[in-house]
């Protein structure tokens, strides 16, 4: 501790600064000397934790006077660091300012507690059929949440009495400790974060202000919706206490597969098996759709993985205009376990056509040939 250098001339105040200056000196400099803007340099690292260190002081009416009497004997060794610093400190202020600047956002920490608390958001997972999710659905849910108690309008306090602001922190729910250079904020434990404690609990829910229930819901799904597409409800979540809003519910969809379609896009691709003689004479097939079966003429000569298109059979865009295209995937199968006769009429088959009747096989032999001409 030996070698301190002054605190007024750390932040290069004069010693009769007013506070605002003070704050105003700091902010600038922590800024500039932020770890964060100086990564590894050491030298910026050991100026910035000597301004936080004398604003801390040079903040705190109580400390500045100690200081400007005894110097930093008087500071009692820095026994201030581990003290925590209520949310009305300036301290806190500077920090939330200062490092939401920063670190975008976070920071503030201990300054929005106490007041009304919003409910829980909740989320719910919900599996539909995907016919459902084709056409959209509406599905009754039936949801746990937190919800308001009545008995004492969710203070948590028996009905007469009134809870009384935590004496640690205040009410802030957060106490601020010192953690190397950094002011840390932590969940007060004397109020477990709540800001404020209960001497006379509500015996219906026993202090927490509000109490277990369930409630149904009917969820309106629209259609086109796909796994992992989210739904929000905004103010279906657990009832806020003490004037705070509702949390939100979240469903977040979860489609089922379906034995025969699958989906791309829009699209509906559904694998179909004919026979090799279907594929060959041509012929007329039964195709599911999600509207039903719709008949479909196979021309002779079909070859396997052709694609026909069903246009406007597919699913509703999600967007609301445009529907997508059932594509059939034509997949031809080849006999198996024949009969002799079978097999007889097959070899004769062969015979009669050689190479010629398969256009395709005749084009890769031809190829083939070309290959090692
Ligand atoms: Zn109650
Ligand atoms: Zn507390």
């Amino acid at each position: 501790m030996a070698d301190k250098r002054d605190y007024y001339e750390v932040l290069g105040v004069h010693r009769n600064a007013a506070e605002p200056e003070i704050k105003k000196a700091f902010r600038k400099m922590a800024v500039q000397y932020h770890p964060d803007k100086n990564p590894g340099d050491k030298a910026a690292e050991e100026k910035f934790k000597e301004l936080t260190e004398a604003y801390e002081v040079l903040s705190d009416p109580q400390k500045r006077a100690q200081y400007d009497q005894f110097g930093h004997a008087g500071l009692n060794g820095g026994g201030f660091s581990s003290a925590g610093f209520g949310a009305g400190s300036p301290f806190g202020d500077i920090f939330g300012d200062i490092f939401g600047d920063i670190f975008g956002g976070g920071g503030n920490g201990g300054r929005q507690r106490s007041r009304g608390r919003r409910g829980d958001d909740l989320q719910y997972n919900l599996q539909i059929s995907f016919e459902e999710a084709a056409t959209g659905t509406e599905k009754q849910v039936e949801i746990p949440y937190a919800k308001r108690c009545n008995t004492c309008s969710g203070s948590g306090a028996k009905p007469g009495t009134e809870p009384k602001t935590c004496p640690t922190c205040k009410g802030a729910g957060q106490v601020r400790f010192q953690q190397g250079f950094f002011s840390v904020s932590k969940t007060c434990n004397q109020c477990n974060g709540e800001g404020r404690i209960i001497d006379n609990p509500c015996s219906d829910c026993r202090g927490a202000g509000s109490v277990r229930d369930r409630k149904t819901l009917t969820v309106k799904v629209p259609a086109g919706v796909e796994t992992g597409i989210r739904l929000k409800l905004t103010g279906e979540g657990g009832q806020g206490t003490k004037g705070g809003g509702n949390g939100d519910l979240y469903v977040y969809i979860e489609v089922r597969e379906h034995p025969i379609f699958k989906r791309e896009g829009n699209d509906v691709i559904c694998e179909t098996p004919i026979s090799f003689t279907q594929a060959a004479l041509g012929c007329e097939l039964e195709i599911p759709t999600l509207e039903g079966k719709v008949a479909m003429k196979i021309p002779e000569g079909t070859q396997t993985g052709k694609i026909f298109r069903l246009r406007g059979k597919g699913i509703q865009s999600l967007q609301g205009y445009g529907k997508g295209d059932q594509l059939v995937v034509l997949r031809v199968e080849t006999p198996t376990n024949l009969s002799s006769r079978q097999r007889e009429l097959l070899e004769e088959f062969a015979q009669l056509s050689g190479e010629e009747v398969n256009p395709q096989n005749k084009n890769f032999f031809d190829k083939v040939k070309e290959m090692f001409s």
